[in-house]
């Protein structure tokens, strides 16, 4: 799902967006793409069966952000979480007060489970083995020419997971941090073991020190297997602010998508 998110949010900037504007426009692809099961609309629910969706959003220039997390029935997350920063005093809203401020600033209410999801569910309930919950988050990290950068990241997090659970997506410092003196960073897989490092700020904060992106996302992982050993799944990327790119996994299969110069391309992330 990454290919059409980077290249609507191409089409933002060019139509005279921001960068802020060409994140969340990117994310919003995969959130209403009842066909991605680990995003928005059709993303796998809880173990309870309902769907809680966890976003962040944070503008590089200002470090302004703003996050839900546990959000039912919105699939635009990443577009909440961005009024989160821009219409409250508040940086991070959850549960049913998250829900409630979204219906106030009007964001349209659905269904978020898909016929596809429940099936996946009930056969997970029956038989505690379905399709595989492995998450698949998208972060999305937007520069701009003239040096301002924005990231956003959306979830329906781990499959099958605890009501109320939150992931590292909505988390800043987690699941993604930007600060375009520096770069930005997001992070996909298990969350719990990218809340107990701060992932993307480790790896913005590398930056910072002179590392180039790809040592700083193998630092950061390399901090991940020091806590939880090398079987379980994270994947990171980062972009420091003169466009350099880093993408590295513990396991295989992380793929990401990168548009630059008007043209969009996947790559596989290096396996460490
Ligand atoms: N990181 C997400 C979470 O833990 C899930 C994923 O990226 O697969 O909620």
């Amino acid at each position: 799902h990454g290919l059409p998110a980077v290249e609507a949010a191409a089409r933002e900037l060019g139509g005279g967006g921001t960068i802020l504007d060409a994140v969340v426009a990117g994310v919003e692809v995969p959130e209403l793409d009842p066909d991605v099961t680990s995003v928005g609309r059709g993303g796998w629910p809880n173990e309870a069966g309902v769907v809680q969706l966890d976003a962040s959003v944070m503008d590089g220039t200002t470090r302004r952000v703003g996050a839900v997390g546990a959000l039912e029935k919105v699939a635009t997350a990443a577009a909440v979480a961005r009024r989160v920063m821009e219409e409250t005093r508040h940086a991070f809203l959850v549960g049913a007060g998250a829900l409630e401020f979204a219906r106030a600033q009007g964001f349209e209410e659905t269904e978020l489970l898909t016929e596809r999801a429940k099936v996946a569910w009930e056969r997970w309930k029956a038989e505690r083995e379905a399709e595989e919950g492995g998450g698949d988050t998208i972060g999305l990290l937007g520069l701009d020419a003239s040096g301002r950068m924005a990231g956003a990241c959306t979830t329906s997090g781990l499959a099958w997971k605890m009501p109320g659970r939150v992931g590292d997506s909505p988390i800043v410092g987690a699941g993604l941090y930007v600060d375009d003196r520096a770069g930005g960073a997001t992070a996909t897989g298990v969350g719990e073991e990218v809340i107990r490092v701060c992932g993307s700020f480790l790896a913005v904060e590398r930056m910072r020190s002179g590392d180039d992106p790809q040592s700083a996302v193998e630092a950061a992982l390399a901090r991940i297997v020091e806590n939880a050993g090398r079987t379980v799944q994270v994947g990171m990327l980062a972009l420091d602010r003169t466009g350099r790119i880093g993408a590295a996994s513990l396991q295989s299969g992380f793929r990401y998508a990168v548009h630059r110069a008007g043209r969009a391309a996947m790559f596989d992330a290096k396996v460490l």
